[in-house]
């Protein structure tokens, strides 16, 4: 039996992609690259923007033929896609079932019944090989209400997973070979506000105190795992992120000096509309603190442009913002209505084209910002952790997550911290030679 796994969006949905995979891989099944070839088809959809919308629309029209010639063939569909499962039933019958975000053991349990008997038990088991870098879920859902956002609507309020549990997976993909793992929710500093009390150590006291865990805790546990050589997180939420959590990530060697913590927008006003609960000022300020505890850091973040009512004073202040605070890396994006958002009752009145016209400038701005701050690693040695090939050469990120490529020689690199002196730097990735210890 065979299955088509398809994915997009975040990195949220490539790991719970991942985690199917592997329980599909339990249950005797091996994956296929074409839907043609398969016996189960799981779509992992997004949402976030329309046009990740419009490209499950495509995938699910596309489907619907295939399954009048092979009724037979299961398809469901998973991820923030699903809400309202009886109307997605009436629209889209060739579909067998849908399933809520990240619930990964309903997709097992419906594959589960429908083999029955078919059940590949015991069948020559086959071990996913682990990437060297995986994503881990630490929370589902967000306690957030950013009024553009569908991702809250489809996930619901945040929910932590238990300690023990993520320590368990961890722990489990470190022997089966990842090197890096990247420890995953909606919004990660809000970890664990949700958990009961249990006792934790006080760093540095050797003593012990009764509270939920958060994000901290989490990343001193992970820190211990053996074999594990680096932590990264995502994604903060700007009015969540502690200091405590800054002292932390500064302090463990494993956890890399990398933080993508979206500004969304550098007008208050705006700020106030999307519903982002800090202003400009206290933005401003978190950023201070986190390049005072980590001069080196590799800081990310995430703007929309054209969020209804945004006049060109306020994007030009998002402009002026991101010039003054020079990110390693900004995302950017055109606001799109989304469904049942509160935003979704704006007139949506920045036009496509100055959407267009707003979003090419910031992308402008940070191809110059990028490639300058690049450019101060040429000669410099950076730590790679190598993650694999790319046409013909060596692939990895430094831990400030930067893309570096060296070429290949004798040595097998992959999953190995190489000592590379940087040659080339561009804006998006760089090269360099790998120094031989
Ligand atoms: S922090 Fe805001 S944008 Fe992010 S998931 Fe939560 S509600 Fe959505």
């Amino acid at each position: 039996m065979r299955y088509y796994l398809w994915t997009i969006g975040c990195q949220m949905n490539v790991a719970d992609s991942r985690r199917i995979a592997e329980e599909l891989d339990r249950l005797g099944f091996r994956e296929t690259a074409r839907p043609q070839d398969a016996d189960l088809i799981v779509l992992n959809t997004c949402v976030v923007r329309r046009s990740a919308e419009d490209k499950v629309l495509g995938r699910l029209t596309s489907l619907q033929g295939l399954k009048r010639h092979k009724p037979e063939v299961g398809l469901i569909v998973i991820g923030c896609f699903v809400h309202d499962i009886p109307s997605l039933r009436r629209r889209y019958p060739w579909v067998d079932a849908f399933v809520e975000p990240s619930n990964i053991p309903a997709v097992v349990e419906w594959v589960r019944q429908r083999i029955g008997d078919k059940k590949l038990e015991g069948d020559s088991l086959f071990v996913r090989q682990v990437p060297v870098s995986v994503g881990v879920p630490i929370s589902y859902g967000c306690d957030h209400r950013c009024t553009y956002c569908i991702v809250r609507l489809r996930r619901g309020t945040e929910i932590s997973r238990p300690m023990t549990e993520i320590l368990a997976e961890v722990q489990a993909l470190v022997n089966r070979g990842a090197k890096e793992v990247t420890l995953l929710g909606q919004n990660v500093d809000s970890y664990g506000h949700d958990l009961p009390p249990v006792a934790l150590p006080i760093h540095g006291d050797g003593a012990t105190e009764v509270r939920s865990p958060d994000l901290a805790d989490l990343l001193e546990a992970v820190h211990s795992i053996q074999g594990l050589e680096r932590i990264r997180f995502l994604t903060s939420h700007p009015a969540d992120m502690s200091d405590r959590l800054i002292e932390t990530v500064a302090r463990l060697p494993k956890v890399c000096e990398h933080v993508e913590i979206p500004v969304q927008s550098g007008d208050d006003t705006v700020l106030r509309r999307m519903g982002r609960n800090y202003t400009v000022a206290q933005y401003r300020d978190l950023v201070r603190r986190i390049r005072q505890a980590m001069p080196r850091v590799g800081l990310a973040t995430d703007v929309i442009v054209g969020f209804p009512g945004e006049t060109e004073d306020q994007f030009e202040a998002t402009y002026r913002l991101l010039e003054e605070l020079r990110f390693d890396v900004v995302h950017v994006a055109a606001y799109s209505p989304r469904p049942g958002t509160p935003a979704e009752r704006l007139p949506d009145d920045v036009s496509p084209e100055e959407k267009e016209r707003r979003r090419q400038a910031i992308d402008d701005l940070q191809e110059r910002i990028a490639a300058e701050i690049n450019a101060r690693y040429l000669d410099q040695t950076v730590e790679v952790l190598v993650e694999g090939r790319h046409k013909g050469k060596w692939q990895g990120r430094t831990r400030t997550n930067k893309l570096v490529f060296f070429e290949m020689g004798e040595k097998d690199w992959m999953g190995k911290l190489a000592r590379v002196r940087i040659v080339r730097a561009g804006a998006w990735s760089m090269q360099g030679i790998v120094e031989e210890e």
